[in-house]
């Protein structure tokens, strides 16, 4: 066996002994290097499929955190199963990508229903579970199981494509393609779950997207992007796509202690999680408009007036945000209730403001709103309109008449 084959426009060749030297000494260093992780103890199928489904988009430290917690709370696929949706996206919050929780909840119920509980043992199987592609389904059959299955994601593609100078472009089928042929290739029988895992680890902390660490690199002989010179150059960078600045804007507004949130809908960014209402800013527009629009329009309600709380910069993966938070003053709801179950929105209590999951950005909104709270003097600064708005006959139904809306204890 041996990879040759056309790919871009060089002949790849790689005899049979090169592969194997290949195999021998990435095993050998995983079995020096590799990480210690807590998937790592028994290798329990559940384990491994919940730190897949984390470690999609997300870098192993920001996940750690969040798997210990998450299997504390949820040891197996039933607690999962048994769980409200909206726990299981509270454990999910920090993480993003929040369809990944939204899947999980949807797979945990189907092995409760038709797997015994259990993540199933088959790979057909594991892939038809929500959230499963090729390349989780072939990491959960070789970590979990020790099945001779290659699983390629950006950190292998990426040593693949120097270790057999890839020439494609990056991202496209044929580039796909050459990738998964050679990892089912230079694949060791017996062995995926070390090699696949190894492939894993050393993509991450010597075969780096800038600075590859050649010179350590155990099959530096055996790579063929070092041996061209061309390591840095693969693999062949895509068209990508430039990410759209976007400025928006939220408001909190507060009466006796209960919150104004809505719930994202279930399908798109952040399905199901609650946020502060709100709306993007248009061309020339300024966010306390924005805001004032939005709220009308989509809420159909006013306020008088808007403090800036703070400006919270986040990226998503085509959109780079710009969030104004505001802390709203209600003046036009008074007499009748500003803040009600109605336009698609809730008023929550603070405790549940905690508890319920919110976005990275919003739940950053809320620690400010606590910090601001925290230091809000005994004369707060905005006490003239609070004057204004008992001279304009508000009774109480609201709580402008009483002071500045309070942060969350
Ligand atoms: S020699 Fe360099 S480019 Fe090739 S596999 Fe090793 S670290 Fe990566």
């Amino acid at each position: 066996m041996a990879i040759r084959e056309k790919i871009g426009e060089k002949t790849v060749s790689v005899s049979v002994g090169t592969i194997e030297t290949i195999r021998a000494k990435l095993l050998s260093w995983f079995e020096q290097n590799g990480r210690s992780l807590p998937w790592r103890g028994g290798y329990e199928p559940y384990a491994v499929w919940i730190s897949e489904m984390m470690l999609q988009q997300t870098r192993i430290k920001t996940a750690l955190p969040f798997f210990i917690r998450w299997m504390e709370r949820f040891p197996d696929p039933g607690a999962v199963a048994r769980a409200h949706e909206d726990e299981v996206l509270q454990y999910w919050e920090g993480l993003g990508y929040y369809a990944r929780a939204k899947n999980i909840h949807l797979a945990a119920k189907l092995m409760v229903s038709d797997f015994n509980g259990k993540l199933p043992r088959d790979f057909e199987s594991v892939r038809s579970l929500p959230g499963i592609g090729r390349y989780t389904a072939g990491a959960i059959m070789s970590i979990a199981y020790n099945d001779d299955y290659p699983a390629v994601d950006a950190n292998v593609a990426r040593i693949l494509s120097r270790m057999f100078d890839i020439g494609f472009q990056s991202g496209t089928r044929d580039f796909q393609d050459a990738v998964w042929r050679c990892a089912a290739e230079v694949l060791p029988k017996g062995r995926a779950r070390d090699f696949n895992q190894g492939l894993m680890d050393f993509g991450s902390l010597l075969c780096l997207p800038k600075n590859p660490a050649c010179g350590e690199c155990p099959v530096a002989e055996c790579c063929l992007g070092f041996g061209r010179g061309v390591a840095t150059l693969r693999p062949v960078a895509g068209s990508g796509k430039n990410t759209v600045p976007v400025v928006r804007a939220i408001g909190i507004a507060v009466e006796n202690d209960r919150v104004l949130v809505r719930k994202r809908p279930p399908k798109g960014l952040m399905p199901n999680l609650y946020e502060f209402p709100g709306g993007e800013a248009r061309d020339g527009e300024d966010p306390e408009g924005a805001l004032k629009r939005a709220w009308k329009s989509e809420l159909g309600l006013r306020f008088d007036r808007a403090e800036r709380l703070c400006v919270i910069k986040h990226s998503h993966t085509s959109f780079r945000v710009t969030l104004h938070v505001f802390l709203v003053f209600s003046v036009s709801g008074c007499g009748t209730g500003l803040l009600s179950d109605s336009n698609g929105t809730s008023v929550i209590s603070l405790e549940e403001l905690d508890r319920l999951p919110f976005p990275a950005a919003h739940r950053k909104a809320v620690g400010e709103w606590k910090r601001a709270g925290e230091m809000i003097s005994p004369a707060p600064p905005r006490v003239r309109s609070y004057a204004h708005a008992r001279k304009t006959g508000c009774s109480g139904a609201c709580d402008l008449a009483k002071g500045p809306p309070q942060a969350p204890k």
